[in-house]
């Protein structure tokens, strides 16, 4: 029989994203809703080592659903990877009478909250929250869909630019390991090319794709590139092939960098923030733990935590080709 809950503590940890907010909101007042306390925790697991603890009510959480970044802050924590901070931070919520975590961040995170389970058999949820889309179990991670919104709009403004001086631009976006930004980014803001870490088209195949696009009578160019991109190539290694092989064209580079993680959140990521948070709080209720929430088919559905460690995203082939066909 599980132990029954009558506080639980929610955190952010590691890169922050959009919606976070509006995923503590709605963990605190799902809490409210069933008669449960609940308990922010500043700067992740540094925060748990610490003591660092908020006590929180449904009016703790007013004006933050449109916030980007996090209020509770975000963290790596060192000494969580160490047995002695976990038993620190497993003291401090026993001290403050705290049942269960909810942490909301990435995979890292969540191996993290995983290990101190099987240590303490102390109850987590994860709710992932990272602009990546790189977890299993979610078709669409905590501020994915904003990420792509500024992505698009930042592309907009390029292309506005690049048209107006005939230029060719490389725009390199979020995506160590996974392409999705770039090429769901790429396809909405109308890109020549897109380079992704799954793929590995060639620098040949590049140059092809640019030479025709100008032979079909293009005026400008953009290349999406994703920062993990197997090319062989970084953005400004790039630039300098096509100065050094290709002639007439007048090539630029932009990273857009951090401003991807900021921003209000869209529509989707609040709605889907509201959805996970609840769907956390109410799992733990029954007595579940060591999951993941997600959103899966339209609905709210759990994946075991080593599940969603350890799964690989797959990119959308269908994506890629719908890419191909749009720059012809
Ligand atoms: P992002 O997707 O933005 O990188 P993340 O959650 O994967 O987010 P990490 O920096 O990998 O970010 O992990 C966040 C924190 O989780 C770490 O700083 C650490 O405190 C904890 N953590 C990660 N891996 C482990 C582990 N193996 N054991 C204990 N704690 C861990």
């Amino acid at each position: 029989m599980p132990k029954t809950i009558k506080k639980l503590a929610v955190l952010t940890s590691g890169g922050d994203s959009p919606g976070m907010n509006a995923a503590i909101r709605s963990v605190v007042r799902a809490s409210a809703y069933h008669n449960i306390e609940c308990v922010g925790v500043y700067r992740g697991y540094e925060g748990l080592i610490e003591g660092d603890f908020k006590e929180m009510n449904a009016r703790s959480v007013r004006g933050i659903i449109n916030k980007g970044g996090t209020i509770l802050k975000s963290a790596r924590s060192k000494e969580f990877r160490t047995k002695e901070g976990r038993q620190k931070a497993f003291d401090n919520m026993v001290e403050a009478n705290i049942d269960a975590l909810v942490v909301i961040g990435g995979d890292g995170s969540f191996t993290g909250a995983l290990i101190f389970n099987q240590e303490f058999d102390f109850p987590v949820m994860g709710i992932p929250g990272t602009i990546d889309n790189d977890i299993v179990g979610t078709t669409h991670t905590l501020g994915f869909d904003t990420a792509l919104n500024t992505v698009v709009d930042a592309i907009d403004k390029i292309r506005d630019t690049a048209s107006s001086h005939n230029r060719l631009f490389f725009v390199e976006v979020m995506g160590r390991d996974v392409g999705h930004i770039a090429l769901n980014a790429g396809i909405a803001g109308g890109a020549e090319e897109i380079l992704i870490p799954e793929e590995n088209l060639g620098l040949e195949r590049l140059v092809d794709s640019l030479n025709r696009s100008r032979k079909s009578g293009k005026t400008s160019s953009i290349v999406i590139v994703a920062e993990g991109d197997k090319i062989g190539k970084n953005i400004f290694q790039l630039k300098d092939y096509v100065d050094e092989n290709m002639e007439g064209y007048d090539v630029r580079v932009s990273v857009l960098g951090h401003m991807q993680r900021g921003g209000s959140p869209s529509c989707f990521d609040r709605v889907l923030a509201s959805r996970m948070g609840v769907k956390a709080v109410e799992s733990l209720l029954e007595g579940k733990t060591n999951y993941m929430v997600g959103l899966l088919n339209s609905k709210m559905e759990l994946t075991p935590l080593e599940k969603a460690i350890k799964g690989k995203t797959k990119i959308n082939l269908e994506l890629l080709r719908v890419s191909d066909i749009m720059s012809t």
